[in-house]
């Protein structure tokens, strides 16, 4: 059953996060402290951590006020069904993070799409045309949004996972090769993440060349393992944090579209 919160109708503007189990949350942090830095009286950003997907409908119904929802793990898939409608990227990578709700109806978008390949281009600045190819490590929700850029941006890629039959190339069969054709090599695991500080992707790190670009999607700590095996090869690395940054903004525009 979900608990009841009635003090939460009072805000004419309710947001919020579905996941569970819901720690500490980026969104609610970066939300809450845009409605008070923008004098948004009536604002409020709410975490809701739901037992069971199948919660999500008496969720909408017990807060008409909800203008919009993050989803967050185990969700991003889940919650598909329950929707109205979808998004047109979504339809193509099957996730969802954000979704608005409008007049009793719910529809599913994706910003990590967005944040991820406003972040990239950022990052690549004018070298993009030094990448001929990248490795996407790990192959769960994240790098779905990832792989949708890469082919956006026309990037030729190999996914790489611990488990055979899910991605083109497992983590032992990296070689040389694989790391010389690929100047791009992302991170879409959460090694490394804190408190497992002393975690990183197993590739072969010592053909990394200065040639390379590591991206992390990882963003605390804000230099990850894997980031510093790069730096001390003379790559350029990047953490996740502007595509989280990104995101959050994107999100903010899904659920408020300038008007005109
Ligand atoms: P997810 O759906 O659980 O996928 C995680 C992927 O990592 C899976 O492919 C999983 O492989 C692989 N993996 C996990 N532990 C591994 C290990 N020990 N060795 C090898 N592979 C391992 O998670 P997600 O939603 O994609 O998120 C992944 C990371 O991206 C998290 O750290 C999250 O915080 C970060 N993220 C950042 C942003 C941002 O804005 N910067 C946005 C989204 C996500 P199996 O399938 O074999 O388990």
């Amino acid at each position: 059953m979900l608990p009841d919160n009635p003090g939460l109708r009072a805000y004419p503007f309710l947001y919020g996060l579905i996941g569970y189990p819901l720690g500490h949350s980026f969104s609610q942090t970066y939300f809450n402290e845009k409605f008070v830095r923008e004098g948004r009286a009536g604002h409020y950003y709410q975490p809701f951590p739901l037992e069971a997907v199948s919660l999500f409908p008496e969720l909408i119904k017990a807060y008409p006020n909800l203008r919009g929802l993050n989803v967050t793990i185990p969700y991003k898939e889940q919650v598909i069904p329950y929707l109205d409608s979808l998004g047109e990227e979504v339809a193509h990578i099957g996730a969802v993070n954000v979704i608005r709700c409008l007049e009793g109806k719910c529809i599913g978008y994706n910003s990590d799409i967005h944040g991820f390949e406003r972040d990239l281009v950022e990052f690549l600045g004018g070298q993009r045309q030094e990448i001929e190819a990248a490795l996407v490590l790990g192959i769960g929700g994240a790098a779905k949004a990832v792989i949708y850029v890469l082919k956006k941006m026309d990037i030729p890629y190999q996914t790489v996972s611990r488990t055979a039959g899910k991605s083109d190339l497992l983590f032992e069969d990296l070689d040389a090769g694989h790391i010389r054709r690929s100047q791009l090599i992302i991170n879409t695991t959460p090694l490394g993440m804190a408190p497992a500080l002393d975690t990183l992707p197993k590739i072969p790190y010592e053909h990394i060349t200065k040639a390379h670009f590591l991206y992390d999607l990882v963003y605390n700590p804000s230099t990850t393992l894997f980031m510093e095996m790069g730096l001390r090869r003379g790559a350029r690395v990047q953490n996740g944090l502007g595509m989280l940054y990104k995101q959050a903004l994107k999100a903010w525009e899904i659920w408020n579209p300038p008007i005109g």
